[in-house]
Parts: C-alpha cells; sequence; structure tokens
C-alpha cells in the first residue's frame, strides 16, 4: 500500500505554559502549508492536548505516552480513555524516554490495547541502546515488537506505525546519526518481525518512521534512502522556521 509521508514533531517536555504551547502551534501552521504527500502530527505533553485541539481542530495532535492501566492507583499516568477524551488521535507508545522510567516491554503491550481501543493511532517506538557486533541489537528490536503487539488482531495493524529509534541518535548528547543505511538494514529486518507475526501484506503496508536527530538537512535522505514511510522529530520539530524547511524538502 502506497502511503503518503508521516512527519511526527515530538515536543517532550516542552514548551513550558500553554501560552507559549498555543504560539509554538500557530507559529508551526503559518510555516508550514498542508500538502497532499505529507500527514502531520504532534506530539505534545498531555496538558496541552485540549486547548491545543480546540485552538486548532484542523491540526493532528497526540500524546507522548500512554498508561497501561485503564485507571486506578497510578498516580501521575494519564489513561488512553482520558487522552482521546480531550482530543488526541494518537499517542508514543514505548519511547526510550519512557522506557528509561521503567516502562517495560509488557506495558507497552497493554498501552497499545488500550490506545487502539480507543480508536488512537498508535506510533510504536522501538530501538536499540547501542549497536554490537554479534547483533544482538536485532533481537532486542525484535522483542520489543513482538512484546508490544503480541495482543493486537492482524485487522487492527492499520491502526499501527513502528518507529525506529536508536538511542545511541536520540537528543542532543546523541553519539551520532544513525546512516541511512543503518536505518534501511533496520527497517527491513522490522518488517521481517511483522511478516512473522501478521503475514507480508500487513508486514509491507505497516509505515515505519526514523527517529534520532532528524534534522531539516538529513530528514530528506532517510526517506529516499533509509526505506522508511516517515519521521519522528524531535529537537527540530520545537523550531517552526527549521521544520518548515524539513517539510519543504520532502515535498519538493
Ligand atoms: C525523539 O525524541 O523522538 C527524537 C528523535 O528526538 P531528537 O530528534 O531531538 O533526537
Amino acid at each position: 500500500m502506497e502511503h503518503n509521508t508521516l512527519i511526527i514533531g515530538n515536543w517532550k517536555l516542552q514548551p513550558a505554559t500553554e501560552k507559549e504551547a498555543l504560539a509554538l502551534a500557530s507559529a508551526l501552521n503559518k510555516e508550514i502549508r498542508p500538502h497532499k504527500k505529507i500527514t502531520l502530527g504532534y506530539a505534545v505533553p498531555a496538558a496541552f492536548v485540549s486547548s491545543l485541539k480546540k485552538k486548532f481542530p484542523k491540526l493532528s495532535f497526540g500524546a507522548q505516552d500512554v498508561s497501561a492501566h485503564e485507571s486506578g492507583a497510578h498516580t501521575g499516568e494519564h489513561s488512553a480513555k482520558m487522552l482521546a477524551s480531550v482530543g488526541a488521535q494518537f499517542a508514543l507508545i514505548g519511547h526510550s524516554e519512557t522506557r528509561a522510567r521503567g516502562v517495560t516491554n509488557d506495558m507497552t503491550r497493554e498501552a497499545v490495547r488500550l490506545a487502539l481501543k480507543e480508536k488512537m493511532m498508535v506510533v510504536l517506538c522501538v530501538g536499540e541502546r547501542e549497536r554490537d557486533a554479534s547483533h544482538a541489537y536485532l533481537r532486542f528490536v525484535a522483542d520489543q515488537i513482538k512484546d508490544a503487539l503480541a495482543t493486537v488482531p492482524k485487522s487492527k495493524m492499520s491502526d499501527v506505525t513502528i518507529a525506529y529509534e536508536p538511542v545511541w541518535a536520540i537528543g542532543s548528547d546523541a553519539a551520532r546519526v544513525a546512516t541511512p543505511e543503518e536505518c534501511l538494514e533496520m527497517v527491513i529486518f522490522i518488517r521481517r518481525t511483522l511478516a512473522d507475526m501478521f503475514g507480508k501484506k500487513v508486514a509491507e503496508s505497516v509505515r515505519v518512521l526514523y527517529g534520532g536527530s532528524v534534522d531539516e538537512k538529513n530528514g530528506i535522505t532517510f526517506l529516499q534512502t533509509g526505506g522508511v514511510n516517515g519521521l519522528l522529530a524531535g529537537r527540530v520539530s520545537l523550531s517552526p522556521k527549521k521544520f518548515a524547511t524539513l517539510i519543504r524538502s520532502i515535498t519538493l
């Protein structure tokens, strides 16, 4: 299946206030012209989803995490139902920064199940912390996928996107950006893992994104030669001008 390109900006723990979040969305909206080749979404702090969605109903906003629980004694968490009820259309699940706070593969499985139940699109983030010569990192990523998607029926896989984010390539202290070749190798491996679980047709139709120090210059190379259907971008999505440059590079 031919997809248009999915670009998701992950704002992480930014900006500081609701007023600034609305101003950022407004600036992004001004800089970026909608284009039929691109589907755009912003993974924003849960506190801002409602007001952003009310002010910019045509933009797509999502959550950065979903609780593995529906309700109960889980202080500080947000359930899929809560997030969907304030306008979150998708959710990142298993981002390495949430995994670093203790989110396990089992928890991602429950979060995926609950998000799909609320009809949110799931962006399952996977990626190794480091690469080793014996390729154990491939098994690590396969396990993340198999565990998270274990209860997802084939028919629901159209609501799932996989974001490959090598942890060593994320953030301002990243070792380096992945090469498009490294990305392509992993995309092929991810599709093979999906084929084992859901069959070839599903594996080929699932969108796979790359994330990890994407910027306005390197983003296009992952799309051209890295084998991905889109990008998950952190820092660059906080700069309306740079993010718009990235988007423009894809539409040319
Ligand atoms: C991310 O957080 O998903 C990410 C890829 O961040 P950055 O682009 O800043 O490396």
